[in-house]
């Protein structure tokens, strides 16, 4: 067996198969997997093999589309026969809200070319009779994916992966890893047989690989130990039963009529498939419990667990009702096996935190599914450098260290049975909160405050009356709450708002290395001490990877302040970087402080009289003064007894502070502000209409228009780009070229909807020609507002297009940057 390899791939499920045949198809020579038992021993053995291209995500909908049509493109490759039955998948809407909700997918898929019909219920019972129709409203119908056998398409990537010259090797475990410095000492064990469990034996190897990946399913609680990091994979009981023979399908079909598609009942938590004359039911139902949250028994091989069928009684009765034929069938067979799940439902793929060259592809729940398009974009991480889509929604440092096992666990379990809930785009889920609170959490609730989850932080989304339903208000046009965002959007405008910024990420980069390092790192000039600017770090594709705000301090001291959702994605990345570049530059510290700085945004026109009353100063009337602290600086002050940093920006684009403060500090401080905003009328704002108002501004948003699938040049931002200057993955960003380009629109939408930032993008001959990221309402403008990508020839002010909302095209205008105050004549207003 070989004991040097380029990639080791660990774990012979459906995702780690694929992997190593696409890395061997990406041109590595050298890649071994390793497979503690069988091949397709793990999840994959069991799964129903559904291959549902539905997914709300523009990333999750690449990945899917890749594996449907890599499957397809299987036998032909290898001879063997993946046992694809495109058969279609019909999604069902017993409402008009679940209607809404694929309107907005539909709109999603076709940014992703993902083809869809919709089908009426008349046209539902025309084609098939079995289904129960009358209390339909309709169906999104999917006719190019169905189902497949995952034990078999495995195999078949196994075949094609060992033509390529892939090393397969079963009964070896990955048990230990140590980084050289250059490559990892993998300690495998060989796996015995005894007593049907399956054992390590003494006999143990070490194998050099320049990259590892891991793929192991549903242990990887067991997997993340061995690493030394923390993984939110663990996995939730998932049934499934298949039912005899339904005489009236076997006639159906002895006349020659096709198979059914895979249907899809949301409402009623269930889908249902054809197999063998009969039908296979599975259900997302409540109650699924967690298993394995401390790894998986040496006694738990290819087994499953009790089918427990008084926790899917109401989707069976539910099944019944859709099927009628089939009440009479008995069960056949049942599977209730380990589904890994993450807290958001979206796989880790990409690289583990804090380690090199480890690559993680765990928590898969739609594994089989995902299995192709996960191969062939990690692949391309891992071979190229980056994936050709933006994998950040993937990536397994979006959660942070503050991640428990008890929190993946009932995270995982809520995720599970949220599956066909209704997946409002203002959704919050409610399992494990609040955990991550600033100290002013109890003051915004008891102000009415309705909470968004950022980061396993609680932020404002927006501020109600006591008692208001945040639940019920939720809704894929405009929600309950939005009146209350466009009162605390106008607030802003027209006077003044206080907004909790604190989950924004923050670190200190100081040290005789940190001005050579940041220049080079970011794509902006450094600002001069007591300035700030906003800058990009950038892959080495040239693309964005994150976006900055950069305070200097001191000659060689930063304070760099990036988005909070993203802090440990942030925080690796600049170690890393910071790693690779003291020899270079000397000395360099960075301090993650995020945790330990409140951060409250004040903005609005009267926000300098909020100030004023409490700043403590010679002369508090100048100390804001445009002269005293111009726009674009940073200062110490004392608000009464708290010392802030206070940086004149305001993402709202208003005139405004970011009031950077010692998190202990931070209630006094609030009261204070509150208090002294009473005269004014200040608000209390929240994240949404701070979302719509930076859209007024043009500003991007990190994760929506800012990410790596674009340079800052195609997010059209040269004036934060020094060209003079050299900086990490300049001349990429260069070659990129202009692939597209972000634009604003205004757009004479819905009176009742807003776009949420996924929709389609067409001209006005109904060619598609981009897509949006964001979405939202103007107050300035009184209408809806939205970013997003176009082709460059067509992002031109003035360029009337179309926006694809509720499967109507709506008219829209490519407007210039900043629409609202497109001078910034209010944030640099004097007083
Ligand atoms: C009842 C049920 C129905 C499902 N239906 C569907 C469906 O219709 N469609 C769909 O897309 N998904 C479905 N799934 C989910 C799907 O089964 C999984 O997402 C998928 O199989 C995950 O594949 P994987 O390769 O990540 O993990 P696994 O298949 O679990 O493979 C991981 C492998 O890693 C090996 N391993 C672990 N640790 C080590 C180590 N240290 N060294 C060496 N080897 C190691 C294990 O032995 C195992 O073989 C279903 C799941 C269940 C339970």
């Amino acid at each position: 067996m070989k004991t040097q390899v380029k990639a080791l791939v660990v774990g012979g499920g459906a995702v780690g198969t694929s992997i190593a045949y696409h890395l061997a198809k990406a041109g590595w020579d050298d890649v071994m997997l390793l497979e503690r038992d069988e091949l397709t021993s793990g999840s994959t053995w069991h799964a129903a093999g559904l291959l549902p291209l539905f997914n709300m995500s523009f990333a999750t909908t690449h990945i899917h589309k890749y594996s449907v049509d890599f499957y397809k493109s299987l036998e032909a490759e290898t001879g063997l026969n993946a046992g694809f039955a495109v058969v279609g998948n019909l999604r069902m809407a017993q409402t008009q809200e679940r209607m809404d909700e694929y309107m907005l997918y539909a709109s999603t898929a076709e940014t992703c070319d993902v083809p869809y019909v919709w089908m009426t219920p008349d046209e539902i019972k025309a084609k098939w009779p079995l289904i129960r129709t009358e209390d339909l409203k309709g169906a999104i119908y999917h006719h190019t994916d169905g189902y497949i056998n995952p034990a078999d398409v495995t195999q078949a990537m196994a075949k094609g992966a060992r033509q390529r010259g892939v090393m397969i090797e079963r009964k070896w475990q990955a048990d230990a890893f140590y980084w050289t410095g250059d490559a990892w000492e993998v300690t495998c064990t060989k796996m015995v047989e005894r007593g049907g469990n399956l054992v390590a034996s003494d006999e143990q190897i070490v194998i050099t690989a320049e990259h590892v990946v891991t793929a192991s399913g549903n242990h990887a609680q067991t997997t993340a130990k061995k690493l030394g990091i923390k993984m939110p994979a663990i996995p939730v009981e998932h049934q499934f039963i298949v039912m005899d023979q339904d005489p009236e399908l076997v006639k159906f079909r002895a006349e020659g009529n096709v198979e059914h598609p895979v249907v899809r009942d949301a409402d009623a938590q269930s889908y249902v498939r054809e197999e063998r004359g009969g039908w296979i039911l599975g259900v997302y139902e409540k109650g699924a419990p967690a298993v394995f949250e401390h790894g998986v028994p040496d006694s738990f091989r290819a087994d499953l667990f009790p089918l427990d069928l008084e926790r899917i009684e109401e989707q069976y009765m539910a099944m019944i009702h859709r099927m009628p034929s089939c009440e009479e069938s008995g069960l056949k067979d049942d599977f209730n096996g380990p589904i890994c799940y993450t807290p958001d439902g979206n796989p880790l793929v990409g690289p583990a935190p804090g380690l090199r060259n480890m690559w993680l592809a765990e928590g898969f729940s739609f594994g089989i599914t995902a299995a192709g398009g996960t191969g062939y974009y990690l692949a391309q991480m891992m071979v190229e450098g980056e994936a050709d889509i933006d994998m950040a929604s993937l990536d397994p440092k979006r959660y942070g260290d503050w991640m428990t096992t008890e929190f993946a666990a009932r995270k995982n379990e809520e995720c599970y049975d949220h599956v066909y809930i209704l997946h409002h785009p203002d959704e919050e889920r409610p399992a494990c909160r609040p955990l991550r609170t600033s100290p002013a959490y109890d003051r915004q609730a008891a102000r009415g405050a309705q909470f968004g989850f950022v980061n396993g932080w609680e932020r404002p989304n927006y501020y109600a009356p006591m008692g208001f339903d945040d639940h019920a208000s939720r809704s894929f046009r405009r929600g309950g709450w939005w009146q209350y965002a466009v009162d605390e959007a106008k607030a802003v405008r027209e006077g003044v708002g206080l907004i909790d910024a604190t989950a924004f990420t923050k670190h200190i980069v100081k040290g005789p290395g940190a001005t050579a390092f940041l220049d080079w790192f970011t794509t902006n000039k450094l600002p001069r001490v007591g300035r700030i600017n906003l800058t990009y770090a950038l892959t080495d594709h040239g693309t964005t990877r994150t976006e900055y705000t950069i305070v200097r301090l001191k000659d060689d001291e930063y304070y760099l302040v990036s988005a909070g959702a993203w802090t440990d994605y942030d925080a690796d990345f600049l170690r890393k970087a910071v790693e690779d570049k003291e020899p270079e530059f000397g000395r360099i510290d960075v301090q993650n402080v995020t945790t330990q700085w409140g951060v409250f945004a004040i903005a609005g026109p009267k926000s300098r009289n909020v100030l004023n009353a409490v700043i403590s100063d010679a002369d508090p009337s100048t100390a804001l003064s445009n002269k005293r602290f111009p726009w674009l600086s940073a200062k110490q002050i004392e608000l009464g007894m708290c010392p802030v940093n206070a940086i004149r920006v305001a993402y709202t684009g208003e005139l405004g502070w970011e009031l950077h403060h010692p998190i202990e500090m931070q209630n006094y401080l609030f009261d204070l502000l509150e208090k002294a905003g009473e005269p004014h009328g200040m608000k209390l704002v929240g994240a949404r209409a701070q979302n719509w108002l930076r859209q007024e501004k043009s500003y991007r948003a990190f994760g929506t228009e800012l990410g790596r699938d674009a340079t800052p040049l195609e997010a059209d931002l040269p004036r934060f780009v020094d060209l003079s200057k050299d900086f990490n993955g300049k001349a990429q960003m260069e070659a990129k070229g202009s692939r597209s380009k972000c634009v604003t629109l205004l757009i004479d939408g819905p009176d009742d909807a807003d776009p949420w930032g996924r929709e389609a993008l067409y001209d006005m001959d109904g060619n598609r020609i981009g897509r949006l990221t964001s979405g939202g309402y103007s107050v300035a403008f009184e209408k809806a507002i939205g970013m997003g990508y176009v082709k460059p020839e067509m992002a031109v002010v003035g360029t009337k297009v179309q926006v694809k909302m509720l499967d109507q095209l709506w008219n829209a205008q490519i407007v210039e940057d900043s629409p609202y105050d497109p001078k910034n004549a209010t944030i640099r207003v004097d007083g």
